[in-house]
């Protein structure tokens, strides 16, 4: 991965992560920063700008550790080593929060967030899930931090229940071989390569993305699929059942036996649009007036019809090409 510049507070010098690196981006210019919430700098740019600040690393400590409550796959939504991505899904719901600074945040004091985690595990009386990449894509970010090698090993020793985390990315050779104890619940997300190819800019082909899910199937990782987020963009039909087709035909009959589903509607927000007519002038518009309706703090979400009618057509062709496979939820 390329970097133009790596921004850090400079406490984070001080922590075994924060001094790697240092190392490894050694030929970059480090500029201080007060805090990575607020760079000044970045918040003037221009939205045209947007892949440009991409190619920023920030650096810092996470500073809130809230976990917040969910009923999905997971009991807790746990904030953890990053947020932000390299990567450019032009829907990708990070940019609701951190609007064009949606940039790839390192936090280093993993250490401490960990030790949380565990401790929070521990002191539950029924084993709980923890959901662990809402913010970011563990599985980019361990590319350049190691620290699902960090987590795995340790959670799988010390901690009670499960950890999980969803991905976009197939980089996951490193993973093959940890002691995981069955602890971590590895979930792909998937969509049409059509979709991927101009929507989920900078993530892996849906090629990649199956071959990691076998492969982590295989190494003994209980695995999930999502589809997510399912456009409603045109020929959303047909590319639908072709991609559960490619599920059938290319994902291993273990992966098939033991994955569950789900299923996420895309949201969209007067930000993305914002960003996207003028950092992609020439992309797809995601954003269809008359499939879509207001809800609430500039973001809109496709209408209960449209839902209705795609809810439906996925559950009938997943049963019809899939057979029997547990849909979790469709939201
Ligand atoms: Fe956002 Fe995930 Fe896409 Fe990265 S891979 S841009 S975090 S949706």
């Amino acid at each position: 991965m390329d970097f133009d510049a790596v921004y850090y507070e400079p406490a984070s010098l001080s922590f075994e992560l924060g001094k790697q690196l240092k190392e490894q981006f050694y030929d970059l210019p480090w500029i201080p920063i007060e805090n990575h919430n607020s760079i000044e700098e970045m918040r003037e740019k221009e939205n045209s700008e947007f892949s440009k600040m991409k190619r920023n690393l920030i650096v810092g400590t996470r500073k809130t550790h809230k976990y917040v409550e969910n009923h999905k796959v997971s009991d807790y939504l746990v904030p953890y080593t990053s947020s932000g991505c390299t990567a450019m899904c032009l829907y990708c719901y990070l940019v609701c929060n951190y609007n064009k600074c949606a940039y790839l945040r390192l936090f280093v004091n993993r250490e401490q967030m960990l030790d949380r985690l565990i401790k929070k595990s521990k002191n539950s009386e029924i084993p709980l899930t923890f959901e662990i990449g809402s913010n970011s894509d563990l599985v980019l970010e361990n590319t350049i931090t190691n620290n699902l090698l960090y987590t795995i090993p340790r959670f799988a020793e010390e901690g009670a229940g499960s950890l999980t985390f969803p991905t976009k990315f197939h980089m996951v050779d490193s993973l093959l071989d940890l002691p995981h104890k069955g602890k971590v619940i590895f979930r792909m997300s998937v969509n049409p390569q059509r979709l991927i190819s101009r929507i989920e800019l900078g993530t892996s082909s849906l090629e990649k993305r199956i071959e990691a899910v076998n492969r982590m199937c295989e190494a003994g990782y209980p695995c999930g699929l999502l589809i997510a987020p399912v456009m409603l963009v045109d020929g959303w039909k047909a590319m639908y059942t072709e991609l559960l087709e490619q599920l059938r035909d290319d994902l291993t009959e273990k992966a098939q036996k033991q994955m569950f589903l789900e299923i996420i509607m895309m949201t969209y927000s007067y930000v993305h649009r914002a960003i996207n007519s003028e950092a992609f002038p020439n992309a797809l518009d995601l954003y269809d007036k008359q499939l879509m309706t207001g809800r609430g703090r500039g973001r809109y979400c496709y209408r209960p019809e449209a839902r209705a009618e795609a809810e439906e057509f996925l559950r009938s062709e997943i049963k019809r090409i899939l057979g029997n496979v547990k849909i979790l939820y469709i939201s």
